[in-house]
């Protein structure tokens, strides 16, 4: 069975083509730049094998509708592509990043899925309009297929009421819907089930501290395989340091910014979520050169990562709290988690007396799931690249 997975993005579109069950990726590619004249479209055939094909275009992709028909053609175009026909697609699944109270888990999308992700749009305004669009224009194209949503809050739904309720008005909450959600909880999700498999554990009785770090970045805290809390919230901007986000703040401060020192909201809001976090501490928000200028000694970028690694380590703390036992794993994801060595080492420095050790050679390797904590370590460390596109293939698959 073929499964498109879509991610689609203000100016973008991710997408992966699964063979399922299998999980083999047959195509992967992205356009980015939509809406503008350099659009580019990089596209990818059999990737990461002997066989990978590679193809680049630049040629202006004007709006999402232009940019999925021409993936459509090179998914069937013989050099670049594996398919007879558009036909041929199966399953279409979605990302949607907020399901609000509505969707706990994997939605085959109707009319009334629609209009319930353009209701929830005001709770993520960047993404639930772009994915909405990518529905529609999917269920245009590959009119054969069934469309899938698969939505970033679902994983956590198990969270209990006293982690996801906040201390305002209940009236709040009973009418308005405020309230902790969570994100990436399809990452979440997937380093679970591979937490569950690697530790050898039934998932029932895995507990673990899911930390993914990557341009935005969550954690949480996993219970008997269930989030029991995590660190976003209503919207995506509390919580740890992110590559532009502040993470958690005092609310207090927009109002000192508002009242005292004349910022409007609009400008507060672009503050918080595009200028803030490693970008507002370091200037940059790509983890790789903050590192490089912390180690040539560059007092602003050694700054901003005790900040951001700091922040980890507190929830690490509160997270095994929240478990109330020992868990199995700290494990670390995406592209801060799996490929800075350094953010890991700091993250856990000094958590000894709480069971967690990290072996310096170990944290140093390259590449692949790993355990990176020493022999004596109660509780493992691990690294567990995420799959989000795999895992909502699955989810299309297995609601099908
Ligand atoms: P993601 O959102 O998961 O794609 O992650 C993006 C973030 O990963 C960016 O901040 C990158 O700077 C960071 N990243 C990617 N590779 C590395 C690396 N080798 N060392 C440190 N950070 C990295």
């Amino acid at each position: 069975m073929k499964v498109l997975v879509i991610n689609t993005g203000s100016s973008s579109i991710k997408y992966q083509l699964f063979d399922m069950p299998k999980g083999a990726v047959l195509c992967t590619g992205l356009v980015e730049k939509v809406g503008e004249d350099e659009s580019i479209l990089t596209h990818k055939k059999y990737p990461d094998s002997d066989e990978e094909v590679k193809h680049i275009e630049t040629n202006p992709i004007k709006d999402h509708t232009v940019g999925m028909n021409r993936v459509a053609e090179l998914l069937i175009d013989p050099a670049w592509g594996v398919l007879g026909s558009a036909k041929e697609i199966d399953l279409v699944g979605h990302r949607v990043v907020h399901g609000g109270e509505s969707f706990s888990s994997t939605t085959e999308i109707t009319q009334e899925v629609k209009d319930k992700i353009k209701e929830l749009s005001p709770l993520a305004p960047l993404h639930n309009p772009a994915n909405l669009i990518g529905i529609e224009v999917a269920e245009q194209i590959f009119t054969n297929a069934r469309q899938i949503a698969v939505f970033d809050t679902a994983f956590h739904h198990s969270l209990p009421e006293e982690a996801y309720r906040y201390a305002i008005p209940n009236s709040l909450y009973e009418e308005n819907g405020i309230r902790v959600y969570g994100f990436h909880g399809t990452s979440h999700r997937y380093i679970t089930k591979r937490a569950a498999s690697l530790l050898d554990k039934p998932l029932n009785k895995l507990n673990i501290v899911t930390i993914h770090l990557g341009n935005g970045a969550s954690m949480a805290a996993i219970k008997n395989g269930k989030s029991i809390d995590t660190t976003l919230g209503l919207t995506p901007l509390p919580g740890l340091v992110m590559g532009t986000r502040s993470g958690d703040i005092d609310p207090g401060v927009i109002f000192y910014l508002n009242e005292t020192l004349g910022y409007s909201l609009p400008e507060i809001k672009s503050l918080l979520n595009k200028e803030s976090g490693l970008k507002g501490l370091a200037g940059d928000n790509d983890m790789r050169s903050v590192t490089e200028r912390a180690e040539a000694g560059d007092k602003e970028a050694m700054l901003a990562l005790a900040i951001y690694t700091y922040r980890i380590k507190k929830y690490i703390g509160a997270y095994m709290a929240a478990i109330g036992a020992k868990p199995d794993a700290v494990v670390f994801t995406a592209g801060v988690g799996e490929n800075s060595a350094v953010i890991r080492s700091m993250s856990v420095d000094g958590l000894s007396h709480l069971g967690i050790e990290i072996d310096a050679e170990l944290n140093k390797a390259r590449g692949g799931e790993r355990k990176i904590s020493t022999l004596e370590s109660a509780v493992a460390i691990w690294v567990i690249p995420t799959n989000e596109e795999l895992e909502i293939a699955r989810q299309a698959f297995e609601l099908t």
